[in-house]
């Protein structure tokens, strides 16, 4: 899987990684070069759940909250909550 997505000017990709589990996460973003990095061996759910918390330090990132982005006493409840609405709203196919 790879997409793209412009978050203001910026070109985020998205692909899948089979070595990050591996690596010891589900998820990375690296805001060097805009892209996401999601396990390509774990469920499509947690997937699409690592997708959401990613896509939350992305947006923090381009928002220039390096605080709030490295604060995952916020990252995760947040991006738990935007998981739940995309989930339910029946944004992933
Ligand atoms: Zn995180």
């Amino acid at each position: 899987m790879m997409k793209t997505f412009l978050v203001g000017a910026e070109t985020i990709t998205v692909r899948t990684s089979p070595d990050l589990e591996a690596a010891g996460a589900q998820g990375l973003y690296a805001d060097a070069d805009g892209s996401i990095l999601i396990a390509g061996t774990i469920s499509k759910e947690a997937q699409e759940s690592a997708f959401c918390e990613e896509l939350t330090h992305c947006l923090l990132s381009r928002c220039g909250r390096p605080g709030l982005n490295e604060d995952h006493t916020f990252v995760r409840p947040f991006s738990a909550f935007l998981y739940q609405v995309l989930k339910q709203g029946g944004f992933f196919k």
